[in-house]
């Protein structure tokens, strides 16, 4: 019997990579114009500046735009010319407020409504900054659905905070519970270190930072969260043996 169901919020019910690689693209495309090839700019941008501005800023879109500041600064300084600041503050503007509205995905929020009438259900997201990401999520309307009081934001979805979410809702066996998201490494590898159940969705190829092995083959696989609510109303949640 499932006793709680957990749904991510990015890129499982709202499309949030898609506007992160589109100022990405913009941002490259700004470097070519300066000079610095697509390859040298992707390297220094994914393989330096963003893992260490993720440590300092967490999750999130607050470190986009010193992240492509920097990105076009470490170019600079890899090739010995001086910056020019304007191009600097233009880079960075490509990184700031590129979110927007919450762009709902397509029949996320009806499948949310079902699964919440069928099961106590939690939505379950990772943000650095608690109240912005509180704003999106009611921006995007799921406070329709569920009150605040079933919303859980965490910096970093560990197994500690994943045990955290069951604890207050009383599961006491997280056999009990199915966890519904599109990262690897933050949705179904807590859940099933946990012994949750996992449902992985993937409406569109997984960012990099998400797409880790996943510590078991116990969990399901759909192309979207209404395909993956529709299966667990009908035949529950027992994962392929
Ligand atoms: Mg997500």
């Amino acid at each position: 019997m499932l006793e709680l169901a957990l749904v991510d919020f990015d890129d499982t019910l709202v499309e949030t990579a898609p506007a992160f690689q589109e100022a990405r693209e913009a941002l490259f495309r700004r470097l070519e114009e300066e000079g610095f090839s697509r390859e040298e700019a992707e390297e220094v941008h994914y393989r330096e500046v963003e893992p260490e501005l993720l440590a300092v800023f967490g999750m999130g879109p607050f470190r986009m735009e010193p992240s492509f500041r920097d990105t076009y600064l470490r170019l600079c300084a890899r090739r010995g010319i001086p910056p020019r600041m304007e191009v600097a503050a233009a880079c960075g503007a490509l990184g700031r407020e590129f979110l927007g509205h919450p762009r709902v995905m397509e029949g996320s929020l009806e499948a949310l409504a079902r699964l919440a009438s069928r099961f106590p259900t939690v939505l379950y997201s990772q943000a650095s900054h608690r109240e912005y990401q509180l704003g999106r999520i009611r921006d995007a309307g799921v406070l329709d659905i569920l009150p605040e009081s079933r919303v859980r934001i965490t910096p970093y979805k560990t197994l500690e905070a994943f045990l955290e979410v069951l604890g207050d809702f009383g599961v006491s066996d997280p056999a009990a519970a199915v966890m519904i998201g599109n990262s690897l490494r933050s949705d179904i590898n807590p859940a099933l270190l946990a012994g949750a159940q996992a449902v992985l969705v993937e409406p569109y190829e997984m960012w990099e930072y998400d797409r880790v092995p996943p510590v078991s083959p116990r969990f399901l696989r759909f192309p979207s969260f209404p395909v993956a609510v529709e299966h667990l109303l009908k035949n529950g949640v027992a994962p392929l043996s």
